[in-house]
């Protein structure tokens, strides 16, 4: 099941943990919007509040009071594929013969069938089909027989692919990041605890400090009394496998990932759009909102004779397009969503910028669009290489049939979206803009070959699996 998600977690000395976690998960609605859930502990017991839909309609109010402790952690929730319902909503609670255990993932794991029928086959039962429970049961199987430490690093050595967890074992909080770091989470301080997120916008909006990117491979043990935490550097990979779709689309601009601020890294990949294939108009305008900081970018590369001005208005009460389920509503989505300026456009030839085209229904929505605005050309601009396969990693990009790129040259997709011409922005770009190598970026949806063994794909490295490396805290 592909997830892409946010998670959280947090551990304060002496105030309830609910509130902040809920503030927390706003501030990461736009990693899930299907479901919201809290799970804390009080030193005695669980408490869970998980429902459907988005954070200020799966809380009340009132469900924040039985949320008691100072501990606990949250999760919204954007499945890709698998039951819509309840069942697979986060954070998985559980107790076990070890212990009670809550789970946020984010995320993909590759293997999740084969664990799961080992431990069906030892007697462990499922109640979804999610990968979640796998890994909570596969934890608290190794609970039973190391100490927390080991049994995360056990854990970690048997999943494979792409996870940021926030887990709550009894009161203790921990965070835990893949070995090839593929989703992103960080690491937070606040004046009296710690908070471990997807995101660092989570951290400014609970007013505290970001601290560091939590490391691929690495575990993070908040104290429960929010004084401190540890960590502890299990697993080690030979490269990493960021996945450059976080910086382009997903993430909020205003956060800060693997030491990058989100919206320079796209003013930047802007820029190198200008210079990969800028094209002199009479205007150049932003799809909003995904393409506002790249349009800027753009724009400040381009000379003054190309005039930097909003086009398309947003609709902010519609939701993401991208969710409705068949064409025609995305495509009539499109226009409840954005329409054009007329001042801006009539008479005029304009550049379009966005992140990325995947399905190609918003560039082939807002080319005809503008063109009924009176635009005279219409040239169209993408932030990231042609999406061409999709992401197993956790997030929503459609089957290959659906991606507009899959079996199309660069020309054929501009003639099937009616633009007078279409660039995307190269693969080299991304990775210098990142200031990292090609073979420490997961760039699957572009290349079609994956960091980790995917049957029936492709890989791009030589040893998928992580190697093992010197543990600095546990020793199995
Ligand atoms: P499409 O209309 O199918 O070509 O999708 C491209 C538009 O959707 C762009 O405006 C993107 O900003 C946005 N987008 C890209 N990836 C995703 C995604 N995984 N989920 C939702 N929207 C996306």
């Amino acid at each position: 099941m592909d997830e892409k998600c946010g998670v959280v977690g947090i551990s304060l000395t002496d105030r309830d943990v609910a509130r902040p976690l809920y503030y927390s998960l706003y501030a990461l609605q736009h990693r899930g919007q299907e479901s919201a859930g809290i799970v804390t502990h009080d030193g005695f017991q669980q408490h869970s509040h998980v429902e459907m839909g988005l954070v200020g309609d799966a809380f009340e109010e009132g469900d924040l009071e039985p949320l008691a402790g100072s501990n606990g952690i949250g999760h919204v929730r954007y499945p890709t594929a698998g039951s819509v319902d309840t069942c697979c909503a986060q954070p998985f609670s559980v107790s076990f013969k070890s212990g009670s255990l809550g789970l946020s993932h984010n995320g993909n794991l590759v293997n999740t069938e084969e664990i799961r029928d080992e431990l069906a086959a030892m007697g462990h039962a499922f109640t979804s089909d999610g990968d979640t429970e796998v890994i909570a049961h596969e934890l608290a199987r190794n609970l039973l027989e190391a100490d927390l430490v080991r049994a995360v690093k056990r854990t970690m050595n048997r999943i494979h692919g792409s996870y940021s967890l926030t887990i709550m074992h009894d009161e203790t909080v921990l965070a835990v990041r893949d070995p090839q770091g593929n989703r992103p989470l960080c690491i937070g301080e606040l004046g009296d605890g710690y908070v471990v997120a997807s995101e660092s916008a989570a951290i400014d909006t609970l007013g505290g400090d970001l601290v560091r990117d939590v490391r691929p491979g690495e575990l993070v043990v908040l104290d429960p009394d929010g004084t401190g935490y540890e960590t502890y550097q299990l697993v080690e990979s030979g490269n990493t496998a960021h996945c450059f779709f976080e910086h382009v689309y997903f993430a909020r601009p205003d956060s800060v990932i693997d030491g990058e601020l989100v919206y320079e890294v796209r003013r930047e990949l802007g820029r190198a759009l200008w210079a990969e294939s800028g094209i002199e108009t009479d205007v150049v305008m932003p799809v909003p909102d995904s393409g506002r900081s790249f349009a800027s970018g753009y724009a400040e590369a381009a000379p003054e004779s190309v005039e930097f001005a909003e086009g398309l208005m947003k609709n902010r009460y519609v939701g993401r397009t991208f969710i409705m389920p068949t064409q025609d509503e995305r495509e009539q989505a499109v226009r409840l969503k954005l329409n054009p300026i007329r001042s801006t456009v009539e008479g005029k030839s304009v550049t379009i910028i966005d992140d990325s085209i995947v399905r190609g229904t918003t560039s082939n929505q807002l080319v005809k669009l503008l063109h009924d605005a009176g635009a005279e050309e219409v040239h169209v601009r993408i932030g990231a290489p042609q999406i061409v396969a999709p992401c197993y990693m956790g997030i929503d990009m459609a089957s290959r049939e659906e991606l507009i790129a899959a079996d199309r040259s660069v020309e054929e997709i501009a003639a099937e979206i009616e633009a007078d011409s279409l660039s995307y922005l190269s693969i080299d770009a991304i990775a210098e803009a990142l200031g990292k190598a090609r073979a420490d970026l997961c760039l699957g949806c572009v290349t079609g070959e994956y960091p980790y063994d995917i049957e029936g794909e492709q890989t791009d490295r030589e040893v998928s699996r992580p190697v093992i490396g010197q543990p600095s805290g546990a020793d199995d």
